[in-house]
């Protein structure tokens, strides 16, 4: 889950990392109290998750409440990207002297965590990276050491920042890899970084996006939720419980464990079909999941046709056949399905779905046959 700047400081604050005093809005009112709240002069950001807000006109100070009632009517309901302002985050303004770039990811290649700063802030990393490659320094950090502060210090003092500012950077620095571990994130992002001109170093800007996997641990990010967009249909997975992505493509996906799962997008793909999700069903494909499944499938406009693709192991084919045959029961279905049965007693459940074959519902023995049959029934390779 990607939290909105508002949110990430709000998280930042929790681990001590120090962020400017505000409050969100959705009214120009509001902002105008949060503005008084805050004190002259402030700033006034559209919260919307994608960059380049500044650019876009979507990020504005402003020195009295006649101000800010210009711009927060001018930012609330801007188009940033694709993205419509619904909420502002007014804040006091700082004052810059430097602005830094810090953050921490996962390292997947090298199994460890990734730790960035620069000197060069404001600016988007990947332009940086591009550009003066060098003006990043990175350490890698083994998480079963964590970050000391004197390595927090060497990367500090590594990435050139200036000498008043190292204190106070490489203290962030330790709050934010706290706030990134024990937070359960996969990336915490501080951009710009900043150091004012009475020497403080503070956080301008977040970026947090949580490890969904983590949330059973964490019942308050609940309160993140409220404003997240989220897919429709991944809404409705998840609230079923499913394990489901939602993709662009035409071809609905049902499959019996993650790496099936994976293999029939691929396969799809390999044989000109474009997937329309991920969604693994798990061990289970009970008549109440695949029914679920279905549901969830059935409510993509984009999806032509239906591929499910079950392994059956724990879970015996015939079962599996008589849960797809109850389900079908239960929702109707806008696009016909082909259907991959194997493993133990395919033959039998092959049976029973035999009872059933139509133009709407297909059996076909193996995965690359099933899929070149969903593909066509989609309306063909791209
Ligand atoms: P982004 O463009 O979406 O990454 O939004 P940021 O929050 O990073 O803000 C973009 C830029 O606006 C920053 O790099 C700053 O230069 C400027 N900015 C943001 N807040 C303040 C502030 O409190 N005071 C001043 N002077 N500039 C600010
Ligand atoms: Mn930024």
């Amino acid at each position: 889950m990607d939290l909105f700047e508002y949110q990430g400081k709000q998280y930042f604050a929790r681990f001590g990392i120090p962020v400017s005093p505000g409050g969100v809005a959705d009214t120009v009112a509001e902002a105008v109290e949060q503005a008084e709240k805050a004190g002259y002069p402030v700033v006034i950001k559209a919260q919307v998750q994608v960059g380049g807000r500044g650019k876009a006109g979507g990020i504005k100070l402003a020195d009295n409440a006649e101000e800010v009632r210009l711009h927060a009517g001018n930012i609330l309901g801007m188009n940033i990207s694709g993205h419509v302002v619904r909420r502002l985050w007014v804040e006091l303004a700082s004052d810059i002297k430097k602005e830094y770039y810090a953050s921490f990811t996962l390292d997947r290649a090298a199994k460890q965590h990734l730790g960035m700063v620069s000197a060069r802030g404001g600016v988007e990393i990947e332009v940086v990276a591009e550009e003066d490659p060098e003006a990043i320094a990175r350490i890698h950090i083994n998480p079963v050491d964590g970050l000391t502060l004197a390595r927090a210090r060497d990367l500090v003092d590594s990435a050139g920042l200036d000498p008043e500012a190292r204190n106070g950077a490489a203290d962030i620095l330790v709050k934010l890899y706290r706030c990134f571990v024990d937070g359960d994130a996969d990336l915490v992002e501080i951009n710009p970084l900043i150091l004012t001109p009475d020497g403080r170093v503070h956080a301008l800007d977040a970026k947090v996006t949580l490890d969904d996997n983590a949330a059973f641990r964490h019942p308050e990010w609940d309160e993140f939720r409220g404003l997240q967009v989220m897919d429709d249909r991944e809404k409705r997975a998840r609230d079923k419980g499913l394990q489901y992505v939602g993709l662009d493509g035409t071809v609905g996906i049902i499959a019996n464990g993650a790496g099936l799962a994976m293999s029939t997008l691929d396969v799809v793909n390999q044989v000109g079909g474009s997937p329309a999700n991920f969604l693994d069903v798990g061990g289970g494909a009970s008549a109440e999941v695949m029914a679920n499944a279905l549901e969830v499938i059935n409510s993509d406009p984009k999806v032509r046709s239906i591929f499910i693709n079950i392994f059956g192991g724990i879970t015996r084919g015939d079962a599996v056949a008589n849960g797809i045959v109850e389900a079908l029961g239960r929702v109707e279905l806008k696009s016909p399905i082909v259907i991959r049965l194997d493993g133990t007693n395919a033959e039998e459940g092959r049976a029973i779905l035999k009872a059933h074959e139509s133009d709407r519902l297909v059996s076909r023995p193996t995965m690359v046959e099933a899929a070149r049959k969903a593909v066509e029934l989609a309306g063909g390779a791209q």
